[in-house]
């Protein structure tokens, strides 16, 4: 009997992932999405690419020293300086490894690099040679490698491989290729390659033909053993390989594939929810695995055979991807351990310094709705940010509107060394009520920021649903992100607006 192989998850959520416009992190932030990876139980995070600026640093360095168990990983160019930085922001940890990487591809070497053929393979080699002086676990890319020719890219990968990397990543950097041809590229490298079987081989795509899945399933048949993903698929342009599909279609079809990996299914919706709140990407409702309808059946002749026996019409259940929905609705009387005990069921784990605050905020949704959905619990939990001190924080918020004449909004705002201000901008009615907090809230705290993204969804259902509202702006340059939540939108819009101005403070308190 054949023993099915296990493959590698190797997680770039934080490197790749956070590289797509609009998605960059906090350190707090990633540390938080490095916890939810681990309790995943990825085998590698690849933390991200600490010469890329000493924010990165920090933030690999952080992640490698708080986080036991999988393997961290660091992004390097082929160059001392890139690799020196990996090291430094990796040392704390007892499972680092360096990734470093070139382009192979002649429109790269061209228009990129600028470089000869022979250049590039002294580069490869003297990279993971570099790198292999500091750390044992070395991956190495050749970039653009679907578009490189096949016999120029053996040859770098043998340069790679005799240099000392223990994994060879082939990616498919622009979304270009297509399954067959792709596992053909696996099975050319793995029987020409030097000693390929002492090493990885690992599979990186980009979904810009929508096949990044499927590309990434056709290399692991052909003998890759590692595959780099993101949750929710997140990532530049299209995005990458999406950890929830790959993960579950391995284990879906596992009698087809014959392979297994180390993720706990079950927490892959709560990842997916995080992830998409941190970063303000939400998930398509038809998304696969994590949508919001990937489990819901409309059609009246699916609900009847559903209703038989769920296997009808369902190749997953909800329960294995952590969608825990049940019909328990909480209220009014629900207390501490119900709330508490919701939250356990739903996925997620509150800190004991977010669990005050966040009981907090359940009661008080509780007074001003009636009946309080899982949905309505995740928002709760999910914005939790206990311990972290808010410059500004909401007291009162009046508005009042009208089509012949505009809006104008009256804001109450507390500062955390104790004072109270107050500004009405009935002198100056703005277009509409958002633009007229939004004014209040710049008049008293002083910004003057650009507004470059609004979204508001639904929290829940019903008419007295939580309106969950996301904010960017545009701040010297650097992009904030913000989010609200309440039952009145505009209140979820001021507090979106303020989260942006805390956030703000407190990276100005950091530098
Ligand atoms: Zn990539």
């Amino acid at each position: 009997m054949n023993k099915s192989k296990e493959i590698i998850i190797f997680d770039t959520t934080l490197r790749d992932g956070e590289q797509a416009p609009g998605c960059s992190m906090t350190l707090g932030e990633k540390l938080k999405i490095a916890h939810a990876l681990k309790d995943l139980n990825v085998n590698v995070i690849e933390a991200g690419f600490a010469a890329a600026s000493p924010g990165d640093f920090e933030s690999v360095k952080a992640i490698a020293s708080e986080i036991e168990g999988p393997t961290i990983c660091c992004l390097a160019r082929c160059n001392e300086g890139d690799i020196e930085k990996a090291q430094q922001a990796l040392e704390v940890s007892p499972n680092g490894r360096i990734h470093v990487f070139v382009a192979t591809s002649e429109i790269h070497l061209k228009h990129k690099l600028n470089m000869a053929k022979d250049e590039v393979i002294k580069a490869a080699y003297n990279g993971v040679k570099m790198a292999k002086e500091y750390c044992e676990n070395v991956e190495f890319s050749p970039e653009d490698a679907s578009r490189t020719d096949h016999d120029f890219l053996t040859e770098v990968v043998n340069a790679a491989i005799e240099a000392g990397a223990t994994t060879i990543n082939i990616p498919d950097t622009v979304g270009y290729t297509i399954p067959y041809e792709f596992g053909e590229l696996f099975k050319h490298l793995i029987t020409n390659c030097n000693n390929a079987e002492d090493v990885i081989f690992s599979v990186h795509c980009h979904d810009d033909l929508g096949l990044s899945v499927a590309n990434s399933l056709a290399a692991l048949e052909s003998g890759a053993q590692q595959v780099e993903c993101t949750i929710n698929g997140i990532g530049e342009r299209a995005g990458n390989t999406s950890l929830e599909e790959v993960c579950m279609a391995i284990r879906t079809r596992k009698e087809y594939f014959d392979f297994y990996t180390s993720i706990d299914s079950t927490k892959l919706y709560p990842t997916s929810r995080l992830v998409s709140t941190i970063t303000g990407m939400h998930v398509p409702r038809n998304k696969a695995i994590v949508g919001d309808n990937a489990f819901s059946h409309e059609a009246g002749i699916h609900q009847h055979g559903m209703l038989r026996h769920a296997s009808t019409y369902e190749i997953m259940k909800p329960q294995d991807v952590g969608i825990g929905r049940s019909n328990l609705v909480l209220g009014k009387h629900s207390g501490r351990h119900a709330f508490l005990d919701r939250v356990k069921e739903l996925g997620y784990e509150l800190s004991n310094e977010d669990l005050d605050p966040a009981f907090g905020e359940f009661k008080k949704l509780a007074d001003r709705k009636k009946d309080i959905f899982d949905s309505d619990i995740e928002a709760i939990v999910l914005s939790a940010d206990g311990g972290t001190l808010s410059t500004w924080e909401l007291i009162d918020l009046e508005t009042s509107s009208g089509s012949s004449w505009g809006a104008c909004a009256e804001l109450k705002l507390k500062h955390f060394d104790g004072s109270t201000h107050e500004v009405s901008t009935a002198e100056q009615p703005s277009s509409g009520p958002i633009e007229s907090v939004f004014n209040a809230i710049e008049e008293i705290t002083g910004y003057n920021l650009e507004l470059t993204n609004f979204e508001i969804h639904s929290v829940s259902v019903g008419e007295d649903a939580q309106g969950e509202v996301t904010v960017t702006v545009s701040y010297e340059g650097q992009d904030f992100r913000g989010h609200g939540i309440s039952t009145d939108i505009i209140e979820s819009g001021a507090l979106a607006y303020l989260e942006v101005i805390n956030r703000i403070e407190r990276n100005r308190n950091r530098h």
